[in-house]
């Protein structure tokens, strides 16, 4: 079955608000058996409401909107679904009271135009909104069912999971979004495609995208079908063929966050890390520290950005520093076997570079960075060349070094 979604509200379409709610809508709607074909986001333009609910009602069986149900004028979904439907509004006197007791209990007198918001329209079932005024609305007609929600995020959570999944669940669909995960780092989306492409053509039925951000890459397959058993084993026999051509770059295939697979290795292997950081100014220790429990293996860290404290607090040699520039490998594993020797920890990370938009050269330009790591056996260094902007550049230096740490571990040289 075949659902959309019409966020209604005129400042979604401004710079300044966004539609989210229709991301919660869609993985509840998949939950049970129903596909997101269409995303609408409209003004509250009875026009456009027409013009969006008109497709929408011919394309899905399940059309669900938020917004347009508060009390002032500018708030018309009801009257215009109403009309489109060629139904009555009326007051309904339950909705009513719940209103005006709800202004009681917050010691406010009710205004004249929350009345508004008791309008019901004729042959819908009231969806109780307990967590504000305006109830949400259930309306079947046409072989289709309409959900209105108001568009206030936690108002439509609450009738969503109170009134309108139970509902959903009665409508007995029994196809089912089966899903799986797969994060990846290391690599370019291009040679992510390129390495598992390959492999769709024997899985016509699952749909496979693919999300970039500098934390990495998700490979999400997805899958519909009537038979439980068989899409998860289609789904895992996918996954153990996508892990095999990924390698050493696949991160998870349970949704583990890469702090996460560090926190686990570092915690399996009773490893503890110290951090001495120049350009990533602190990112890569707080991206160590983001788990609860972190004081496991996380011993502490430095910034050091000026040369001064990179020799007096992490130990570099300031001669080495003027030999061979503070961005340079040396400075890396100096960094590295510093903070090491220095705090005790058994793993040493240390991380240079030129976050840019200033100070690039043609030989050292914005986006080089080294990054050491150094055990007791001592250190060593990589040299990365990272794509983007100031912010970018600093995000990708601490995911390389948090996969530096994970690799040290899982992919020993
Ligand atoms: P409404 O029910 O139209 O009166 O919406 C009330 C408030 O909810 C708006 O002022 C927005 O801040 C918020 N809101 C409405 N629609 C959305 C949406 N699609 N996603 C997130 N927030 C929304
Ligand atoms: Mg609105």
């Amino acid at each position: 079955m075949r659902a959309e979604i019409i966020a209604i509200g005129s400042e979604l379409l401004t710079p300044f608000r966004l539609d989210t709610n229709s991301l919660f809508l869609t993985s509840e709607l998949n939950k049970f058996g129903l596909r997101v074909t269409h995303k609408s986001v409209v003004g509250d333009t009875p026009e456009e409401m027409r013009s969006s609910f008109g497709q929408a009602l011919e394309r899905a069986d399940v059309v669900v909107t938020s917004g347009g149900l508060g009390p002032t004028d500018d708030d018309r979904t009801r009257e215009t679904v109403a009309q489109m439907l060629g139904r009555k509004l009326y007051r309904d006197e339950g909705v009513f009271q719940k209103i005006q007791e709800r202004f009681r209990r917050f010691g406010r007198a009710m205004p004249e135009i929350n009345a508004r918001q008791a309008m019901v329209i004729e042959g819908a079932t009231i969806l109780p909104n307990p967590k504000g005024t305006a109830p949400g609305l259930w309306i079947e007609a046409r072989g289709h069912v309409l959900i209105l929600l108001p568009g206030v995020p936690q108002e439509l959570r609450g009738i969503f999971e109170n009134e309108v999944q139970p509902r959903l669940a009665r409508l007995g669909i029994k196809q089912r979004l089966y899903t799986r995960e797969l994060r990846i780092t290391g690599i370019f989306e291009s040679d992510v495609e390129e390495r598992v492409s390959p492999l769709y053509p024997q899985y016509p039925d699952v749909e496979v995208t693919i999300l970039a951000a500098p934390t990495g890459i998700q490979l999400h397959p997805r899958l519909w079908s009537e038979d439980a058993a068989k899409a998860e084993a289609q789904l895992d026999e996918l996954v153990k063929r996508m892990s095999l051509v990924l390698g050493e770059y696949l991160v998870s295939t349970r949704s583990e966050s890469l702090e996460e697979v560090v926190a686990r290795v570092l915690t399996e292997r009773r490893a503890t890390i110290a951090v001495a950081e120049s350009c990533t100014g602190g990112l890569l220790a707080e991206r160590l520290t983001s788990l609860p429990g972190s004081s496991a293996y996380f011993v502490g860290g430095v910034v050091c950005y000026s040369n001064e404290l990179k020799t007096s607090l992490v130990g570099v040699p300031a001669e080495l520093i003027e030999a061979k520039g503070a961005v340079s490998p040396e400075v890396a594993l100096a960094l590295a076997e510093g903070i090491r020797r220095r705090t005790g920890a058994s793993l040493g990370v240390g991380v240079t570079g030129i976050a840019g938009p200033t100070g690039g050269t043609p030989e050292k330009p914005v986006g080089l960075v080294h990054i050491g790591i150094a055990d007791e056996r001592g250190p060593r260094a990589s040299e990365f060349r990272l794509p983007g902007d100031r912010e970018r550049i600093r995000q990708f230096s601490t995911q390389r070094a948090l996969d530096m740490v994970r690799r040290y571990f899982l992919f020993p040289a």
